[in-house]
């Protein structure tokens, strides 16, 4: 039966059914996260975003760190710029000091005093040069001439008269005090048109005797923005005692507050540190280091480089490599999800069929036309499913011939039961008839004798009643007796049937006549269904008669308040069928096969002889038929006498 389901009951699946199945939001993310394409993808996707994400990182450091790298360096080399032009500087001035020292006619004009005729001599060499101011100064440290421009007009101006002996760098000189390098001087001076870079020198004359001194001066916002357009960055000065003297940067409220550092505390070892600084908002940072001029500190200088770029540079060249990144993974991704796809899709169309094959659709076929090993395995699939097709085909066809011999041996099965019920009746019915017929004369003999002896009795006068009463019961006795021996003797008899074909109509509704009163008497109402046409049939008219009023007389018998009863003419199983029904109480499962025996009876004493059901067995059995039972307990029995229309088999 299973094989039978799973062979030919079970609709086929097709493929287009498994792939159209409705999925919900759900089972398609699952599908998505736990299929082959995914396992094929998500890693892959993963390692590109993790790489890409390194990636940015290691290259936005990479490149920040090189960006710093190359700021520190700018900013030494700002630094080291910066420091070497203001020694550049004082050796420019002590140059030209050298120049006007040793030019001829300075020497006396300074002890003449000749303000003009120092002018007119200095002054090819001041434009020259472009000196910016010079001032000669007696010994006693008054101001012979000063030449210089006027930053407002960019003129040249010229003094004289001022008094410089208050001046430490004027009086230095003036006193001969020499320091590590000679007898100049160089210091900052804060004058009336500025702060001054001043390198002084004193002028001897031709004995070699001090006679006044030279000094030549540079603005230091000249030499700070030549400076600052050398080394790109800005520059801060400060005097030996710390105290603020110039600077590139715009409106420093206070030098110190410009360093945000204590310049007590800066040594030469600063000149390898930078320092952060925050000016006006922005991020600075700055080499802080003593200025050394004349090998001796001469004030400190700090050089600045805005440092915010590094900030902003990183996070341009993070977002650019990010963006770069953040393409190439896309890039990476889509073109592993088309090779993802190109493997997953004929594994998953495989993985369908297979699916289908496996419900059964054998009709199944890749289709696949490829050469590598996706091709080679949809190949083998096809040969396996074909290989399936055949093998499930010829099963298919044994199992159906298998049905049919099955039924066929059911079939025969079946009538050979019934064939060895029935000879096992008859055999019954055959024992049962021998004896009887040996002794049926014997009794019925003594019995004619007892009725009519009892009779005879009956009659005479003078009985008291209870001997009368007693003589009756004797009669009724021997006569039922009697009855009982007749009944046995057709029993016995099985007399050969007299054939005759007749309307089977006719006998039934003879044998109805002849129970009328029983019917009546039982109260059971009475149901005919004959057919309208003669349904003539070959048999023993009388022998049938006598088989019906029994099977009415039993019913009528079951019905004990009343009920119904049947009576079909019909024909089944290639026979004349006469189907006698009743609502009667039915009979018990385990008295079945024993109604037909000869002398069963449920009846009380006296009312039945169990005999009744075995003589009309034999009768049909005689006329090629058989009799078939069917019964509900509590709810009624149907008896049906089926007759061949022609007995075929020989009757004895
Ligand atoms: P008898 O009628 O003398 O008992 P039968 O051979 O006619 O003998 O019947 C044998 C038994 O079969 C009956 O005693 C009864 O138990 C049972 N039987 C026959 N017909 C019916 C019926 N229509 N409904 C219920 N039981 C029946």
């Amino acid at each position: 039966m299973e094989l039978r389901e799973g062979l030919l009951e079970q609709q086929p699946v097709r493929v287009k059914d498994i792939e159209g199945v409705q999925k919900t939001f759900f089972d398609t993310i699952l599908d998505v996260f736990s299929g082959l394409r995914a396992k094929l993808i998500v890693p892959y996707v993963l390692l590109t975003m993790v790489i890409a994400m390194v990636g940015v990182y290691v290259v936005t450091n990479l490149v920040t760190s090189s960006i710093r790298e190359r700021f520190i360096n700018q900013l030494f080399e700002a630094s080291r710029v910066v420091a070497d032009g203001f020694v550049r500087r004082e050796s420019g001035h002590l140059e030209d000091l050298r120049l006007m020292a040793y030019m001829e006619g300075v020497s006396e004009a300074i002890q003449e005093r000749d303000a003009e005729g120092l002018q007119n001599m200095l002054w090819p060499i001041v434009m020259n040069n472009q000196i910016e101011a010079v001032t000669v100064i007696d010994l006693e440290g008054q101001e012979i001439m000063t030449l210089a421009v006027e930053p407002a007009t960019n003129q040249y101006l010229v003094s004289s008269g001022g008094d410089f002996s208050q001046f430490d760098m004027v009086m230095n000189i003036l006193k001969g005090e020499m320091d590590q390098i000679g007898d100049k001087y160089a210091d900052f001076m804060i004058t009336s048109f500025g702060p001054y870079l001043f390198t002084d020198a004193p002028v001897r004359d031709s004995s070699g005797q001090m006679i006044g001194m030279l000094m030549i001066g540079t603005r230091l916002e000249s030499v700070l923005g030549d400076l600052k357009s050398q080394s790109l960055a800005d520059i801060t000065v400060l005097d030996r005692s710390g105290s603020f003297v110039a600077t590139t940067l715009v409106m420093p409220e206070e030098g110190v507050e410009v360093l945000e550092v204590d310049p007590q505390t800066i040594t030469q070892s600063d000149a390898s540190m930078t320092h952060k600084l925050e000016l006006y908002g922005r991020d600075f940072q700055a080499v802080i280091a003593p200025l050394i001029i004349r090998q001796q500190e001469m004030g400190i200088l700090s050089v600045v480089l805005p440092s915010n770029y590094i900030v902003s540079t990183m996070a341009t060249s993070r977002n650019i490599f990010s963006l770069i990144f953040a393409l190439g993974t896309i890039a990476t991704i889509v073109i592993g999800y088309v090779l993802a796809q190109s493997i997953a899709r004929p594994i998953l169309r495989l993985r369908s069929i297979s699916q289908a094959v496996a419900a059964g659709d054998l009709d199944q076929n890749t289709g696949f036309e490829r050469s590598d090993e996706i091709g080679e395995l949809a190949s083998a699939f096809d040969t396996m499913t074909m290989r399936l097709r055949d093998r499930t085909a010829e099963a298919a066809r044994l199992y159906a011939e298998t049905i049919e011999r099955n039924k066929e041996l059911a079939d025969i099965n079946a009538r050979l039961q019934s064939t060895q019920a029935q000879l096992v009746q008859s055999e019954k019915l055959a024992s049962v008839g021998q004896l009887t017929a040996g002794i049926v004369h014997d009794v019925k003999n003594p019995l004619a004798v007892i009725k009519g002896l009892a009779e005879e009795l009956h009659e005479e006068l003078g009985l008291d009643p209870s001997t009368r009463a007693q003589l009756t019961t004797i009669r009724d006795s021997a006569s039922r007796a009697s009855n009982i021996v007749t009944d046995l003797l057709k029993f016995a008899r099985q007399s050969t049937p007299e054939m005759q074909r007749r309307d089977m109509r006719e006998t039934i509704q003879s044998s109805l006549r002849l129970t009328e009163y029983l019917t009546r008497k039982g109260k059971v109402e009475v149901t005919i269904d004959l057919p309208d046409q003669p349904v003539m049939v070959t048999f023993d008219a009388q022998q049938i008669e006598q088989v019906l009023i029994n099977l009415f007389t039993n019913a009528v018998q079951a019905m004990d308040h009343g009920g119904s009863l049947r009576i079909n003419l019909g024909r089944a199983k290639g026979a004349i069928a006469i189907a006698v029904q009743d609502t009667g109480m039915g009979i018990p499962k385990q008295n079945i096969t024993r109604i037909f025996d000869p002398f069963f009876t449920t009846k009380p004493e006296g009312e039945g002889t169990g005999l009744g059901l075995s003589v009309s067995f034999g009768i049909v059995s005689r006329h090629g038929g058989t009799i078939e039972v069917e019964s509900e307990l509590g709810w009624g029995t149907t008896f049906t006498v089926l007759l061949p229309e022609e007995p075929t088999q020989p009757i004895k």
